[in-house]
């Protein structure tokens, strides 16, 4: 029995729900994500995975309306403006500017059986 891998003895062990439940209630305990384990910023998941809950439950529940005060959307707001201001020191490489694609009107060859103005060639 020595080979065998230590059972994790806490205060979940002895309770009557499943290993998932106690991975969960373990993960919360330590503030880390319910699902992946990473750290968790707020709440019980981390961003991912709030932002994947949120989006399985609105494709379920069917809502349409977006509260943008909820964690996960401040949560992403906070994450995009540290993108920014990253960017805009140059420790991220910024993708060059889209740049309007060139006109090409010149030199396209005419369309083989094109619509022509009606009565040019009549009369
Ligand atoms: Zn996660």
């Amino acid at each position: 029995m020595d080979d065998m891998r230590k059972r994790i003895v806490d205060e979940f062990t002895k309770l009557r729900v499943s290993r998932q439940r106690k991975y969960q209630l373990r993960m919360k305990r330590d503030r880390c994500c319910t699902e992946c384990g990473e750290p968790a910023v707020q709440g019980s998941r981390c961003l991912k995975h709030l932002v994947k809950a949120r989006e399985r439950q609105r494709k379920k529940r069917g809502l349409k309306r977006r509260y943008h005060g909820t964690l996960s959307y401040r949560l992403e707001a906070v994450v995009r403006q540290k993108k920014k201001t990253a960017a805009q020191r140059g420790e991220i490489a910024q993708k060059p500017a889209l740049r309007p694609a060139p006109a090409r009107r010149a030199g396209l060859p005419r369309r083989a059986g094109g619509r022509r103005p009606p009565g040019r060639n009549k009369g």
